[in-house]
């Protein structure tokens, strides 16, 4: 059982694209073969929070949200450079509470501007 092609599979599924039923199905499967797969050759080994996340929660999440775009590195990164870029902007208030209040503020605003696709 090689669990590159299931890893592979889930990779190309985790586009930032709305996910059809077919393909909803296709991420469960490769999910469960990629976990069987996991258990064979590992068992005795410990999970980490993303591997976790990986096999307890990304089909839900998929499910529920059509898309796993937001689960995905990519969107980690281009969120976090996004901050940098925000706490370069608000680096002139010397309260750190302060600075950090208006960089989620900022980011709520632009994520509330990105679901209205407005
Ligand atoms: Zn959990």
């Amino acid at each position: 059982m090689y669990t590159g092609n299931h890893v592979e599979k889930i990779m190309s599924l985790s586009r930032n694209v709305l996910l059809d039923d077919v393909q909803l199905r296709e991420l469960e499967k490769a999910r469960n073969e990629l976990a069987a797969s996991l258990k064979l050759v590992a068992p005795e080994e410990s999970i980490t929070q993303k591997l976790h996340t990986l096999l307890f929660h990304m089909v839900d999440m998929a499910k529920d949200q059509k898309t796993l775009g937001v689960l995905s590195e990519q969107g980690i990164e281009c969120t976090h450079s996004y901050f940098n870029k925000l706490e370069r902007r608000f680096s002139t208030f010397n309260s750190k509470p302060d600075r950090y209040w208006y960089i989620i503020r900022e980011l709520l605003c632009t994520n509330m501007i990105n679901d209205l696709e407005v």
